[in-house]
């Protein structure tokens, strides 16, 4: 999936290693950790790169399978 066409509110993500292997995550904000669980410790260096595609099967799967309200209120 293209990091274009994340609804409002959802962003990419991804640290060194996902964006050499392709696998940006997503996240939301106040969310401290993607979809996946992944802490978001580092610089999202899929943004500074300009990484397109959320690359992540088990954030696209969270994604695609719970609203936003879930989303926020699993990761508090
Ligand atoms: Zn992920």
């Amino acid at each position: 999936m293209k990091k274009d066409d994340l609804k409002n509110g959802f962003w990419i993500f991804g640290n060194k290693g996902n964006v050499w292997s392709n696998t940006a995550h997503i996240f939301t904000s106040p969310a401290s950790s993607t979809l996946c669980g992944t802490p978001m410790l580092s610089t999202n260096w899929a943004k500074l790169n300009g990484v397109k595609e959320i690359g992540c099967q088990k954030c696209l799967k969270i994604y695609n399978q719970k609203t936003l309200a879930e989303i926020i209120i699993g990761n508090l």
